[in-house]
Parts: C-alpha cells; sequence; structure tokens
C-alpha cells in the first residue's frame, strides 16, 4: 500500500473519532438544559402550593376581622335598643341584629372550609419540597457526570487532534486537500475498493482501474464519488470464495407483505438511479425516494390512500429491486433529507448481495428475488 494511503486510513480513524467526540460534546449542554428546565418545573410547582397556603391564610384573617366587626356591631345594636321609643324602632333595630349574625355564621362557615383546606395544602407544599429536594440532588449529579464526560471527552479530542496533526503532516499536500475536500462533503474522503467496486457509492471501477488500485502504484480517486480508493488484498474476493459466500450464507429475503418495502430503481427518469422506500399505515402508504449513492431525498414525502403496491403501481416497474431495509417512519422523519451513512451502507450492501447472487446465477439456480406472501 502506498505511504499515504497508510496515513490516510489512518486520518480517516482520527477525523471519525475527533467528529464523534466533536458531537458529544455539544450534545451535553442540551442534556443539561433538559434537566434544569425539569427542575424550574418542579421550582414553579413548590411555589403555586405556598402561594396557595399563603392566601388560606390571608383569607382566614380576613373572615376573622369580619366577625370581629359584626360582633362590634352588634353590642353596639343591642346598646341602641335599650333606648328606644317605638315598637317600630326596636323592631328594626332587631332586624339589623339578627343579619349580622347570619353574616357572623357564614364567615365562620368559610374560616371552616379554610381550616379543611389547609391539611390538604400542608401535604402537598410538604410533597413538592420533597421532590424538589430529590430532584435537586439528582441534578447535581447528572451535572457532575456531564462535567466529567465533557472533561473527559475535551481531553481524548486534544488528544486525537493532536495525532491527526501529526497524520496530516506526513501526507502529500495535493492528496490532503483531495480527501479533506470530499470528506466535508461526504463524511469519508477515503473508500475501499472491494469486489471491483467503489465502496462509497457502489459504481464499478473499469478493469485497467482496478488493477492500478490493486497494485497500488499510485493514488486513485473515484470518478463517480471523487472518494480516494484504497485496496485491501485481505477483503478481496476470490472467484470460488465468492460462490461459497453465495451458497453458503444467503441473503436474506425481504417479505412480500412486510409493512415497508425499499427497492432500487436504475432508471427513474430524470434522478437515474433511487432508492425508494414505501410504507403502509393504516388505510394509507407513503412514499420517499433518496438519490442512490448520496442517499439525499428528492422531493417531500408523499402519501395516498390504500397500501402502497394499490398506491403506486407506476413506480414498481420490473426494474424495481426489492431490498433488505426496515425504519421507522418517525426515524426516517428525523433523518432530515438525507439517508445516515449506516443506513445508506446497509441498502448499498443488499444491493450488493443482490448482484452477486443474480451474477451466480447462471452458475445456480436462485430463488425469485421476493418470496411469496404467505396466507
Ligand atoms: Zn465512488
Amino acid at each position: 500500500m502506498l505511504p499515504d494511503i497508510d496515513k490516510l486510513l489512518e486520518l480517516q480513524v482520527a477525523d471519525k473519532e475527533i467528529r464523534k467526540l466533536q458531537e458529544e460534546i455539544a450534545a451535553l449542554p442540551k442534556r443539561v438544559a433538559g434537566i434544569e428546565q425539569k427542575l424550574a418545573g418542579t421550582k414553579a410547582h413548590l411555589e403555586k402550593a405556598r402561594n396557595a397556603a399563603k392566601s388560606d391564610e390571608a383569607n382566614r384573617k380576613k373572615f376573622e376581622a369580619n366577625i370581629k366587626d359584626l360582633q362590634g356591631k352588634i353590642s353596639k345594636y343591642r346598646d341602641q335598643s335599650l333606648d328606644v321609643k317605638t315598637n317600630e324602632q326596636y323592631k328594626a333595630i332587631m332586624n339589623e341584629i339578627q343579619y349580622a349574625e347570619q353574616e357572623v355564621r357564614l364567615n365562620e362557615d368559610r374560616i371552616l372550609e379554610v381550616m379543611v383546606n389547609v391539611d390538604a395544602r400542608e401535604k402537598e407544599v410538604k410533597a413538592a419540597e420533597a421532590e424538589l429536594k430529590a430532584e435537586t440532588a439528582e441534578i447535581e449529579k447528572e451535572k457532575e457526570e456531564a462535567r466529567k464526560i465533557a472533561a473527559e471527552d475535551q481531553k481524548k479530542l486534544a488528544e486525537w487532534n493532536a495525532k491527526r496533526d501529526v497524520l496530516r503532516h506526513g501526507i502529500s499536500e495535493d492528496i490532503l486537500r483531495q480527501y479533506e475536500r470530499v470528506a466535508k462533503f461526504r463524511g469519508t474522503g477515503l473508500v475501499e475498493v472491494r469486489d471491483q467496486k467503489c465502496m462509497g457509492c457502489q459504481v464499478m471501477l473499469r478493469p485497467q482501474t482496478y488493477n492500478e488500485v490493486r497494485n497500488g502504484q499510485k493514488v486513485m480517486v473515484c470518478e463517480s464519488c471523487s472518494r480516494i480508493y484504497y485496496f485491501d488484498p485481505a477483503h478481496e474476493v476470490k472467484p470460488e470464495q465468492e460462490v461459497v459466500t453465495v451458497t453458503g450464507r444467503k441473503r436474506a429475503r425481504p417479505k412480500a407483505d412486510a409493512p415497508q418495502a425499499w427497492f432500487y430503481r436504475p432508471d427513474y427518469g430524470e434522478e437515474g438511479e433511487v432508492l425508494l422506500v414505501f410504507t403502509n399505515n393504516g388505510g394509507n402508504s407513503s412514499r420517499r425516494i433518496y438519490e442512490m449513492h448520496t442517499g439525499r431525498q428528492f422531493g417531500d414525502v408523499l402519501l395516498r390512500e390504500g397500501n402502497y403496491r394499490q398506491a403506486f403501481p407506476e413506480d414498481l416497474t420490473d426494474a424495481a429491486l426489492r431490498l433488505n431495509g426496515h425504519w421507522d417512519e418517525k426515524e426516517m422523519d428525523e433523518w432530515g433529507t438525507e439517508i445516515p451513512s449506516n443506513a445508506l451502507d446497509l441498502l448499498h450492501k443488499d444491493l450488493l448481495a443482490i448482484r452477486r447472487e443474480h451474477k451466480a446465477g447462471h452458475k445456480h439456480s436462485t430463488p425469485p428475488a421476493e418470496q411469496p406472501a404467505t396466507r
């Protein structure tokens, strides 16, 4: 292997580690913020319970003051009643007294109502206080944990960055520039050539290019995805091995009645090679289309009535190859506008397996690409 390629392989490992660490570090403040938000909720709950207890206390005082006022009035009326001259006046004062006594009873009832509440309020405040205490302790622990992880990550990041710098200095400038430019857009800048294919974009290499990469005399770049090629003899598939692989370890067959189906189409109008995924959901089905090599999504998710075989017959041509793969719709929504590389790799590998089977199929009989639905 060329020394530059050897170093690039190491550099690619370092870059991957660095990216992983950076993502982890970036996610930590979010985790802490989430924890603190929860704490704020508990604090607000405690505040509310305390305020309710306070307003009960204020109400009780108000009712007690009312009673005192009314009792003052009543005794004043009683004094007045001693000096009245007519029956009419006496009756009027007695009415006032009766009314004031009624008001006293009303205020007493209200005080009772408040007192009944006091127990429940106290319990609520105590529970909220206990919850806050437990949560605060838990949060301190989690924050400490997050701080520790961040510190460890920073340390590892510094180590990987130092390693990366050393590696970069040992690689020819042109090759390094190519690697970093492609890595920026595709996530990886270096790609293995295996079984005469670019493992990044699955394009077939011309025999001459393949031989040049195998011989490792010069640095070669994929014409389709621009990644720099490397060849690992340990992974070389020899013809006799291939047959063993095909017959020994069969590709899993997608079920025809599965709620989700992935297809590869080499000829999807202007888009060319695409991956299609159909998902049945209730009485409806959805369709998503992605560019085959980059995994970038074309257009929006399309929803139609009926299961996908009824809803999207025009997409299911003879050229469509059924692939293995299943992801929840929620997860696919989270992908955004691109299939993540690990999922894309799985789909590419499955397609590769189909093609291998087809090739082997000239020598051995192969079952159809899809099992009939079991009834
Ligand atoms: Zn490629």
